[in-house]
């Protein structure tokens, strides 16, 4: 009897100079080969721009059978500019995004000022919608050829797109329900899957995915785990999104010398966060790699979801579609 195959993806930013590209590129290779159902791509954080983002997004496209996935936000954007934005990246032949509303910039006071014309993601989830309707419709206008009035032929690409989704809770909400509220407005808005902040304790999914379905919510609700194989990382981590600390990983992380055996307590607490996510229902894994693949692919072969798949053959193969 043949199981389903559970889904996974990966998350990678844009490399920060010409060394990292290349190790980016092989990294992607590495990822690809293990068959995700897309691979998305971070847009302005650490200072990363449109451009750095694009030339991912399109190696992927062009050098992989993946699906790109990119991630926009729409921090200090008018609505000219975030549509002009949006079409560039459709013009790019990307059909998949994560719509975002953004941080504010280093520095930007507390308020909404930092915003532009676009206030949450919502708003963008619409105007991505908006922005390849208008392209649709442009592309199925009646042909002026003088052999006929016939139609352009239009593959009206089916546009996906996906919005954060917080299972502790944004670190700036006032209430513990305003995260499900916002969920639910992004789905009215057009949305068609949530991928969760990463968190590190299966309950906190779990809980948060029951309070949305009780609340209305019928996407798919994407887990976001991410292997934490340094000291250093969990530190960044907890101080980047205020998530609460997990006790026994802090402290094993914090107790060993050695990167391997680090790496090897990460890549385990991510396993069996992984396996609670899935037998509670999670239909699939999202994973952040920090642009390394050894850790992703070992919480994948950990959670048994590369069972088929000869893991070292995968890895070290070098031909690739
Ligand atoms: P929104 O959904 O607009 O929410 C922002 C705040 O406004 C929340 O407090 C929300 O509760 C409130 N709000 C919004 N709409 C409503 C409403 N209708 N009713 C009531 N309250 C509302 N940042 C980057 O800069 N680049 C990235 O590539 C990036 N990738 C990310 C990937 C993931 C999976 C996640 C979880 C986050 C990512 N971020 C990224 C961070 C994100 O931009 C920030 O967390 C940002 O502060 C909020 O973005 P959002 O899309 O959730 O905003």
């Amino acid at each position: 009897m043949s199981r389903e195959r559970v889904p996974f993806s990966f998350e990678l930013f844009p490399p920060r100079n010409a060394v990292a590209a290349h190790t980016l590129w092989d990294t992607i290779q590495q990822l690809a080969s293990v068959g995700p159902e897309f691979m998305s791509v971070t847009y302005g954080a650490n200072g990363s721009s449109r451009e750095s983002s694009l030339e991912v997004l399109r190696y992927i496209l062009e050098h992989t059978s993946v699906l790109p996935l990119a991630h926009l936000t729409c921090v200090g954007s008018s609505h000219y500019e975030a549509n002009r934005l949006v079409r560039e990246f459709l013009d790019a032949g990307i059909t998949n995004f994560l719509a975002l509303r953004g941080d504010p910039p280093h520095g930007a006071v507390e308020g909404d000022q930092f915003l532009g014309d676009l206030g949450s993601a919502s708003e963008l989830v619409q105007l991505i919608h908006r922005v390849q309707t208008e392209r649709a419709q442009y592309a199925t206008l009646p042909s002026r050829s003088p052999a006929g009035g016939g139609s352009i032929p239009s593959s009206r690409q089916k546009v996906r797109v996906a919005v954060a989704a917080f299972p502790n809770g944004h670190p700036r909400s006032k209430r513990s329900n305003q995260d499900i509220d916002t969920l639910l407005a992004k789905q009215t808005s057009g949305a068609t899957v949530a991928i969760t902040q990463l968190f590190f304790h299966a309950e906190d999914y779990l809980g948060f995915v029951a309070g949305a379905r009780a609340a209305g919510v019928t996407i798919p609700i994407l887990p976001g785990v991410m292997p934490t194989t340094t000291p250093t990382r969990l530190e960044r981590i907890l101080a980047l999104t205020g998530e609460r600390r997990p006790d026994e990983l802090s402290r094993r992380l914090h107790a060993s010398d050695s990167l391997d055996e680090q790496s090897q307590i990460g890549v385990a607490h991510a396993v069996m966060l992984s396996r609670e996510i899935l037998a509670g229902g999670a239909p699939g894994l999202h994973l952040y790699t920090f642009n390394q693949h050894q850790a992703a692919l070992s919480v994948l072969e950990g959670a048994g979801l590369l069972a088929g798949t000869d893991l070292t053959s995968k890895i070290q193969r070098k031909e690739f579609v």
